[in-house]
């Protein structure tokens, strides 16, 4: 999980950028980069820490100046937590200088590494996203975009990728568009509306944040140029590509429409994109409004009321509550201002952790039925205590809903989750985990539910497998990756 931001073509690239990846920042929190051009030269700040932490005036005007950046926030794994992690990773070469933004997983990144060591390549950090600056470098192409093209045709995985060089931004998406990555216009200046910026940003999240319209996804498998021609457009592969500057905005097309096989990660929807995101035709809100009514419908319960645990169950527990005719209540209150270091080194830390992020509203709850709807359930052990913690507000009852399936296999393809092992659904019943957390009764939604609710029926659209364990590309095992350290492991993405 990361978040991506470029803008090519304003005076306040940095400013903007800034402010694109606050409003991605719920993709990531352990660090913060942005590369900015002035079309000499193109320089890279990064640091540990919230984008506010990270940035600040002087930092963006004066070292940071230029028409076009780009920028990334990092999502944080324990143990993981370096600056040699962060990106934008920057290089320079006798071909000029390149910036990188990486959201994704490359999946054959072990054996790439071992051909290029063969080959003489030396490696400073065990990042993927370092593979591919490598691919790069020893392409036998002059363009820098030809070079891309040529290096994205030996990887595989998931990536939404930003490339800036000193006159250009590059976007790269896989060919089975696992990530999101979304094209956007901003105006250049209120005194001149028509002259427009190019944007791309992983949610539309960051284009509600600046002013910027939607202009549509970047195609699974595209690579956009965005340059003083325009916008140029090819497939991953190709040499050439046609200029598409004067394409008009027009209404998002269903995201993986069409007859083309793709693989949306459908965890964007149920959990991780933020609510006011439009990924392809769907809102997320409605995405997990919908899951919520699907929930109801094979998953009912009687009840007083329902609540969620928020943030992104909020979504889903009104779906769950419109469908049955139930009251929604605000019944558990979030805290948003609790470090990630409260939740990180010990069983017992953990525990208060929970405690600290939620609050039960009393009145609420007690003497009450209550259903909680939550997005997803992983190992068990918050659910465990969300259910004791309602108990001890006085429930009468206690009913858990989860607008996801079981979660029984990892995901390879860069978002962090536990392993195989520690995943309670691997091998444990509803039944065994309804025991274990505590429940009156606990209820999934099922595989095929969700997948009709996010309009994905036809199986073709979304990538599934933490659900289903059908991996849509294969992947080399973990062991594979022999003694590196943890920390070296790569921008957790
Ligand atoms: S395995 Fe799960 S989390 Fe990973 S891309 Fe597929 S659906 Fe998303």
């Amino acid at each position: 999980m990361c978040g991506i931001f470029g803008i090519y073509g304003h005076p306040e690239a940095s400013n903007l950028t800034y402010l694109g990846l606050h409003a991605l920042q719920h993709r990531g929190q352990e660090s913060a980069g942005i590369s900015a051009s002035d079309g000499e030269v193109v320089r890279t700040y990064r640091g540990m820490g919230l984008v506010v932490d990270v940035f600040d005036e002087e930092r963006l005007s004066a070292d940071l100046a230029g028409h076009a950046a780009i920028g990334h926030v990092r999502y944080s794994t324990a143990g993981d937590s370096e600056i040699a992690n962060a990106q934008p990773i920057a290089v320079r070469s006798a071909r000029g200088q390149l910036a990188l933004s990486h959201n994704g997983n490359l999946v054959n990144e072990i054996s790439l590494r071992r051909e290029l060591e063969g080959q003489g390549s030396i490696f400073s950090t065990n990042a993927d996203s370092e593979v591919l600056m490598h691919l790069i470098a020893r392409s036998d192409h002059d363009d820098i975009v030809d070079r891309i093209s040529q290096a994205l045709t030996r990887v595989r995985g998931a990536f939404s990728l930003l490339f800036m060089t000193r006159s250009r931004l590059v976007a790269a998406r896989d060919s089975l568009g696992f990530r999101p990555l979304v094209l956007g216009r901003v105006p250049r200046s209120s005194s001149a509306p028509s002259a427009s910026a190019y944007v791309l940003a992983s949610e539309t999240s960051a284009f509600n944040l600046i002013g910027a319209e939607m202009v549509r996804m970047v195609e699974p498998g595209e690579i956009l140029t965005v340059s003083a021609d325009g916008l140029r457009s090819r497939r991953i592969g190709e040499l050439t590509d046609r200029d598409v500057t004067s394409t008009p905005s027009t209404p998002p097309e269903p995201e993986h429409g069409g007859d083309e096989e793709t693989r949306f990660c459908c965890f964007e929807h149920i959990y991780f994109a933020r609510p006011d995101s439009q990924l392809g035709d769907r809102t997320v809100y409605f995405s997990r409004k919908a899951l919520g009514r699907c929930l109801a419908r094979e998953q009912p319960a009687s009840a007083d009321v329902v609540i969620a645990v928020p943030d992104s169950g909020t979504a889903a527990a009104l779906g769950y509550a419109e469908q049955l005719g139930l009251p929604y209540e605000l019944g558990l209150i979030r805290s948003h201002y609790v470090g990630r270091t409260f939740i990180e080194p010990s069983d017992s830390v953990r525990h208060f952790g929970v405690r600290l992020k939620l609050a039960p509203v009393r009145e609420v709850i007690s003497g009450r039925r209550v259903v909680v709807v939550d997005d997803s359930l992983v190992r068990g052990t918050t659910s465990q205590k969300i259910v004791a913690m309602l108990r001890q507000a006085g429930a009468a009852e206690v009913h858990l809903r989860i607008s996801a399936p079981p979660t029984r296999n990892p995901c390879p393809y860069g978002i962090d989750t536990p392993t195989k092992k520690e995943l309670i659904a691997n091998d444990k019943s509803v039944q065994d985990i309804e025991r274990f957390v505590g429940a009156d009764s606990l209820g999934y939604i099922s595989l095929e539910g969700m997948l009709e609710a996010l309009g994905g029926a036809d199986g073709r659209r979304y990538c599934d497998a933490c659900f289903s364990g059908k991996y849509p590309v294969a992947f080399e095992a973990p062991e594979k990756r022999g003694p590196l350290p943890q920390s070296a492991r790569g921008p957790g993405r």
